[in-house]
């Protein structure tokens, strides 16, 4: 029986599950099912299900996994904020082990934008591209991560900094960036999908307004803290869904900057950074077991 890395990213309306070969070619297709944030023990279930279905269809053996998760998550491997997935205090990773059937510690649990940060370092580091940056996150939720160019990442915080009134976060805090420009934040606020919200003028002006002003306190909050971000690259449904706007946020950004702008890119870290980054785990654990 071959030998299979089992792949799963939950974020907070979807979850996608995948099965990857060894050297990381993936076998079949990628499955969606929508998060059922109301039941953890269910979408764990549903999750280790649909893994092993998969598994057995190309006759492999589920050796390791990892799981990405648009949650907050502690070095032990425990939820510690969870957003809209209602799971603090949960360890997937253990209990998705036991869902596999699999030894104590063969699947690692991670935050999503830690993997896609993972992702585009590991990408950068093929192209013999080796950068400090920054991961931005904006779909349901807003969230960054810090890669470093020697192989560090670090999770950083900012989606729930204040930004300015006039909106109040799922965090139960009033101003939140989440809150102006996130997909969840817009829904509650606007009272609209962001998809309609962000076809209207005053949508627009206010998304490029957040957007802009979180990029650039996260790059200047980092430039105080001695560190040197040379490029932004973002994912997740709403960067990726608004790519004019996005562009307008660029421009903003490489106003504000000037010559030393750092890179920013929506183009190019894909809606599959999440699955990428755990598979990288996925593969690393593998490699050492
Ligand atoms: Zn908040």
């Amino acid at each position: 029986m071959r030998e299979v890395l089992a792949i799963t990213e939950q974020g907070a309306s979807r979850t996608r599950t995948a099965i990857f070969g060894l050297n990381g070619r993936p076998l079949g297709a990628f499955l969606e099912h929508q998060t059922d944030s109301t039941n953890y023990q269910a979408s764990i279930t549903l999750i280790g299900d649909t893994l092993g279905k998969q598994a057995r269809k190309f006759g492999g053996r589920i050796v390791a996994g990892s799981m990405a998760i648009a949650a907050e998550v502690n070095t032990e491997g425990v939820l510690t904020r969870a957003g809209a997935l209602s799971c603090v205090g949960e360890r997937p990773g253990v209990d998705l082990t036991h869902a596999l059937d699999l030894p104590e510690g063969s699947v690692s649990v991670m935050n999503d934008i830690f993997a896609a940060a993972k992702s585009q370092q590991h990408i950068n580091a093929q192209n013999g591209r080796f950068v400090d940056g920054v991961a931005l996150t904006l779909s349901s939720g807003f969230n960054n991560a810090y890669f470093f160019a020697d192989g560090c990442i670090q999770p950083r915080e900012t989606g729930h900094d204040y930004y300015k009134e006039g909106a109040t976060c799922a965090c139960g805090k009033e101003g939140c960036y989440e809150a102006h420009i996130s997909g969840k934040g817009i829904k509650r606020n606007r009272g609209l999908p962001s998809e309609e919200w962000l076809q209207y003028p005053l949508g627009q002006g206010e998304f490029i307004g957040g957007v802009s002003a979180a990029a650039i306190a996260i790059v200047e909050r980092d430039r105080a803290g001695d560190l040197n971000p040379e490029e932004l690259r973002w994912t997740g449904g709403v960067a990726l869904g608004q790519p004019f706007l996005m562009q307008r946020v660029a421009a903003n950004v490489r106003n504000h900057f000037g010559p030393t702008a750092p890179v920013f890119e929506t183009a190019t870290m894909g809606e599959h950074a999440g699955l990428h980054g755990a598979l990288l785990d996925a593969q690393a654990h593998a490699m050492a077991a």
